[in-house]
């Protein structure tokens, strides 16, 4: 997964450029965001056109657009988390070792603070011509990742050393770049969010306000962050953008409770967010209650499991985090909760900060505390970069 990522790739003006169009397309499906600079020369090969199709963006390809406008390879460098260029001809090789910067795809490089990617591609004894070579050694000598190329059929009709891989393989490469540097690789994580709803008959229920916010930005940090999430949700509005089949839309507290028990015990860490009904009606009407000839009405409830408390219960090696919501002596509470669950950390919201709600709000503040007395307290900031210090908060706390 690319999600997230920026990647500018640059094309410069040899034959195996006519592949490039389709490696855009496996970049952007992979979730990238790509953005292509070309040498003056490359559009001989490929079009303009197609690569601003497939990439959904302007294509660069010299100092200044057809309107006169300047096209700011700074900005182009610092936008990039990655930079691959593919295919590299001998020529681009040798002025990027030079430092020449004689079109914008060579001033993106010169610019660039982010890793560059090459992907020589040439006839097979250019490729071996000491020139080449030492340019190659040069480039690796800045800290240039050098994919060499591939052997094979080459465009001249000679067999041998040339190639530049093919768009799967360049594809694989930059997904495994971006993983290498993600924390949280190998591990598991189960977060239950949203409220549940307490059927009372086939139209009625029992619910509350979450919105599921800070569940779902928890799951999709935690997944950017190369952790494989499992997100038991109950109903909510908002669609989390986390792989396809690891989330579990769920109703009610005892479906959650299911859905987690499955989850549970693979998991490194278990993040319990949801907003869970702490009742449940006795009896659910099949059939829709009728206000026809009832003056007042009592609801018989009866108590929900805690999913929480009745997981951790079981655990052995999970890191369990709760979360808690009180009005008034809330440390007092929550550090009362984090016993009782037999939880190893635990999230205290603020109900109510500077006039705004947590519940269905886009920011929080929260108090973050374990059950060894490390604790972290947050600014009143969005649930994203709340996420983050959560996220970061439990890897040193438990996996550093
Ligand atoms: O007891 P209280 O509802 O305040 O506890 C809040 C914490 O317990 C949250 O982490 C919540 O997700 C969890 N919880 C649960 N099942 C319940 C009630 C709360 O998992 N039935």
């Amino acid at each position: 997964m690319l999600k997230g990522k920026n990647i500018l790739l640059g094309i410069t003006a040899g034959i195996a450029a006519y592949k490039i169009p389709y490696l855009v397309r496996l970049l952007v499906k992979a979730g990238a965001k790509v953005k292509v600079v070309m040498s003056p020369s490359a559009s001989d090969f490929v079009t303009k056109k197609t690569l601003a199709v497939l990439s959904k963006n302007q294509v660069y390809d010299s100092f200044y657009d057809t309107h006169g406008n300047w096209n700011n390879h700074v900005e182009l460098g610092i936008w990039a988390d990655l930079f691959v260029i593919a295919p590299s001809t001998a020529n681009s090789l040798s002025k990027m070792a030079n430092g020449s910067c004689d079109n914008l795809l060579l001033a993106c490089y010169l610019s660039c603070r982010t890793q560059v990617m090459v992907y020589p591609a040439m006839d097979l004894d250019m490729w071996l011509h000491p020139s080449v070579q030492n340019n190659i050694e040069t480039l690796k000598g800045q800290g240039v990742l050098v994919k060499e190329p591939n052997s094979g059929a080459l465009a001249s009709g000679l067999e041998g050393q040339g190639r530049m891989p093919e768009p799967e393989e360049i594809s694989e490469h930059v997904q495994e770049y971006f993983e290498k540097g993600k924390k949280w690789l190998g591990k598991k994580v189960l977060i239950t969010a949203g409220p549940t709803q307490e059927a009372i008959d086939p139209v009625r229920f029992i619910g509350n306000h979450s919105s599921g916010k800070m569940g779902i930005a928890l799951a999709e940090h935690f997944e950017v962050q190369g952790a494989e999430v499992d997100l038991v949700l109950g109903p909510v509005s908002k669609q989390p953008d986390i792989k396809a089949g690891r989330v579990h839309p769920v109703t009610s507290a005892v479906e959650m409770l299911a859905l987690s028990e499955k989850h549970f015990n693979d998991a490194d860490v278990v993040i319990f967010c949801a907003a869970v009904a702490d009742y449940r009606v006795a009896e659910i009407s099949n059939r829709k209650i009728k206000r026809e000839g009832v003056e007042d009405m009592t609801l018989e409830l009866v108590q929900n499991p805690d999913i929480a408390a009745s997981l951790s219960k079981h655990k052995n090696k999970q890191i369990c985090v709760g979360f808690a919501l009180e009005t008034h002596n809330a440390i007092e509470y929550a550090k009362a909760k984090l016993k009782k669950k037999n939880l190893d950390a635990i999230v205290l919201n603020k109900h109510e900060q500077q006039g705004e709600m947590t519940f269905g709000s886009d920011k929080n503040q929260v108090h973050i505390f374990n059950k060894d007395n490390k604790e972290f307290v947050s600014e009143f900031k969005s649930k994203k970069q709340i996420a983050e210090d959560i996220e970061t908060c439990l890897y040193h706390w438990y996996f550093n």
